[in-house]
């Protein structure tokens, strides 16, 4: 697969050339390239600092902080990794775990190494195309994540990305307190839905009653990920009524204009962008059903409305009629 990431593909030939995968120790591959050590580095917030990179005749070095968290020490190994094998990192690189410091200095070709070391870090610990592997072979993203953990040994903050990154469309992860409120959240590439706005409740949302399946993990808070089908059939319609009635009844229902003027309008737009090229109308009908889920309250209330899934196939019908 070919990614726009150089150094993504650099980890995947370097994991390929020594059949690298999951669980295998990664010291050992490290050190094949490089001397690795473990020392305390006694400057604040320096996780790793890679040493001789690309110098003539020396072999490259690299410290790992001896007093960071095992998760973390794995990560940095792999990072400093990245910086000893991606060719235009030279001289010697101090990495900082503290993204904050970004914004002090505007160094942005350092920061700019900082990344790609970091991606390639991901991409070796944590292989794409092993993850979506894992995802097809399990389907639950909850058991992959212990699998992650497991077998990868990174950080769960590193191991949610990472499965995001890697499932497929229609997933909503969300991360929530003791309160139940999120803390996290994104949602994998192609969705529809949107994550959940930080603070937001959980539990009885219209973005959880929406969704077709959901995954739990308790483990280092509450993680959750919501599934959407592609396609869910609607029920059969029995209203004679035109679309434009009943929609008419559901704006007033709702006092959905009182919440924003444009409503009608803006309702007609989302399932005019839906209606892509040869979609099927169960798609098209779930595809709106998602885009408005939890954008905002005035789309919760219309889409708990009774009349709201009768409007839509209505809609969707002659949208697909007119087609033709
Ligand atoms: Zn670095």
């Amino acid at each position: 697969m070919i990614d726009r990431w150089p150094e993504v593909g650099i980890a995947r030939l370097i994991a390929q050339r020594h059949g690298f995968v999951p669980g295998e120790s990664l010291l050992d591959l490290v050190r094949i390239y490089a001397d690795v050590d473990f020392l305390h580095i006694p400057v604040q917030q320096v996780d790793g600092v890679s040493l001789h990179l690309k110098a003539k005749g020396r072999r490259p070095s690299i410290i790992v902080n001896s007093q960071i968290a095992d998760t973390r020490a794995k990560f940095t190994l792999a990072h400093e990794f990245g910086h000893v094998l991606i060719p235009w990192h030279s001289g010697t690189i101090f990495s900082y775990s503290d993204s904050e410091k970004k914004t002090e200095g505007a160094d942005n070709a350092y920061w700019e190494m900082e990344a790609e070391a970091n991606r390639f870090a991901a991409e070796l610990l944590m292989p794409r195309e092993w993850l979506r592997a894992q995802v097809l072979e399990h389907q639950d993203p909850a058991h992959v994540l212990r699998v992650v953990l497991n077998l990868c040994g990174t950080s769960m903050a590193a191991a949610i990305i990472a499965l995001n990154n890697a499932l497929p469309p229609g997933y909503v992860y969300a991360r929530t307190d003791d309160e139940g409120l999120v803390s996290n959240s994104m949602s994998s590439h192609g969705t529809y839905v949107k994550p959940f706005a930080l603070g937001e409740k959980f539990a009885g949302s219209t973005r959880a009653r929406e969704s077709s399946a959901c995954y739990n993990l308790n483990f280092k808070g509450t993680h959750h990920w919501l599934q959407y089908d592609s396609e869910k059939v609607p029920e059969t319609v029995v209203d004679e009524r035109p679309w434009r009635t009943i929609f008419d009844e559901i704006i007033s229902d709702t006092n959905a204009v009182a919440l924003q003027a444009n409503i009608k309008h803006s309702i007609n737009a989302i399932i005019s962008t839906c209606n892509t090229k040869d979609i099927s109308a169960q798609a098209f009908f779930t595809a709106v059903r998602q885009r408005m889920a939890g954008r905002d309250e005035v789309y919760d209330l219309i889409l708990a409305h009774p009349l709201f899934n009768v409007f839509l196939q209505k809609k969707v019908a002659e949208f697909i009629s007119r087609r033709t």
